[in-house]
């Protein structure tokens, strides 16, 4: 018997050594490309030289104080996060779970300050908010919420994109709801875009009733879609947005960032942390952000992205290839039937994804890919398609 709980779906029979930039090494000195990331998190590549020289740097000097003292990395970084996102206020956690769980408890608090008693948030299907007891009751996703009832109270789910079932749910609980919460794109449910028409019509709607529009930005944030934030491909702005991920490049962090009637809801004593927000991890991701601003990581993404997605296209000409969609380097490729053999047949080709949804091939590479890479990844994966059909 494994003495680690087996939690992990289909996991694959490798440990990585070392890495560098796009590139993991395995124990037996093999190397692959790595087009997942570390699911979204290791935005600048594995090894990234600045990263490391922080990491070095305030380990010698300082980890953790905890947040019964000023921390000046956590000041200095809600200031470039604000900066970069227009929000205004930052909190700190440790996971994409943790800084959602921040987004609903905020939610809460919104309400009782309007009166609502018993306030519901609105959420699509198929989104994925993550593992904890509030957010996997907001993920409107069957699988992963199964054997955990109870759920918590007053979540209710709608289809992504369909703005009559959205306006119907809008009427029949008018005097509830306090708050519509999703993802720009759904990441873990298939690569699935919000259209614009759809987060407009949301906007609207949390302006006219004066709910607050949460966006959990915890996979699609920091550079992922060719912008800083998905959002920014719009002119809206959520009131509350929730990051994670690649913040630090893969040390654990969270940020629940809000802005104009979100802000000062929670006092002192109503929500905190021990870990959240130390001088290292901030520091780290103070020199994640200074990097994708410095070396137009962002940019590169937005380009790697649309070159990547072209090629796809037409490269991938197998009959079970359904479709190509992303933005950015948010790709997925969605075949005709279930393929999580897959991962197992890219990992004897070198190459490094994860399959959502069951049927879709979801690429997620580091921002930091240059031409050639991206010319190998979809070269490894039409092979591994290939050796599918
Ligand atoms: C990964 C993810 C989460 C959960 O983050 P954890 O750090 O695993 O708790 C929540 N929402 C989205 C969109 C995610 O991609």
């Amino acid at each position: 018997m494994s003495k680690v709980m087996p939690t992990y779906y289909n996991q694959m029979p490798v440990s990585f050594e070392y890495g560098r930039g796009a590139w993991l090494w395995d124990q037996e000195g093999n190397q692959y490309l790595d087009s997942l990331a570390g699911i979204a998190v290791c935005a600048l590549g594995h090894a990234h030289p600045a990263v490391t020289a922080t990491i070095i740097e305030q380990a010698q000097k300082l980890l953790h104080t905890s947040n019964t003292y000023h921390i000046a990395k956590q000041i200095e970084l809600a200031e470039k996060l604000t900066h970069v996102s227009g929000m205004e206020q930052a909190y700190f956690c440790n996971s994409g779970a943790e800084a959602n769980e921040t987004a609903i408890k905020l939610a809460r608090l919104y309400a009782k300050k309007k009166g609502i008693t018993e306030p519901m948030i609105v959420t699509m299907k198929n989104s994925f908010h993550g593992r904890t007891m509030a957010t996997l009751s907001a993920s409107g996703t069957e699988r992963i919420q199964m054997g955990f009832e109870p759920l918590v109270k007053d979540f209710v789910y709608v289809n992504l994109n369909d703005i009559a079932e959205l306006d119907a749910i809008v009427d029949k609980y008018q005097s509830n709801i306090i708050a519509i919460m999703l993802e720009p794109i759904q990441g873990d449910g298939g690569i699935r875009i919000a259209t614009e028409e759809y987060l407009t019509h949301i906007r609207r709607i949390c302006d006219q009733h004066d709910w607050l529009m949460i966006f959990d930005e915890i996979q699609t944030g920091l550079g992922r879609t060719g912008k800083w934030f998905c959002h920014q491909h719009l002119s809206i702005k959520p009131d509350i947005m929730t990051l994670a991920k690649a913040l630090a490049n893969g040390l654990p962090i969270g940020a629940c960032l809000v802005r104009g009637k979100a802000c000062n809801l929670f006092g002192p004593g109503k929500h905190g942390t021990t870990f959240g927000g130390s001088p290292f991890v901030c520091a780290v991701a103070c020199t994640v952000l200074d990097t994708l601003e410095n070396e137009n990581v962002i940019e590169n993404a937005k380009r790697m992205g649309e070159y990547l997605v072209d090629k796809l296209k037409t490269d991938l000409q197998y009959p079970c290839v359904r479709e190509v969609r992303g933005r950015g380097l948010m790709i997925g490729v969605e075949l005709d039937k279930p393929c999580m053999e897959l991962m197992a047949i890219g990992l004897k080709n070198k190459v490094l994804f994860n399959i959502t949804s069951n049927t879709v091939v979801r690429l997620l590479p580091p921002l930091i890919i240059n031409k050639s890479e991206a010319d190998e990844i979809v070269a490894r994966l039409g092979k591994t398609i290939a050796a599918l059909d």
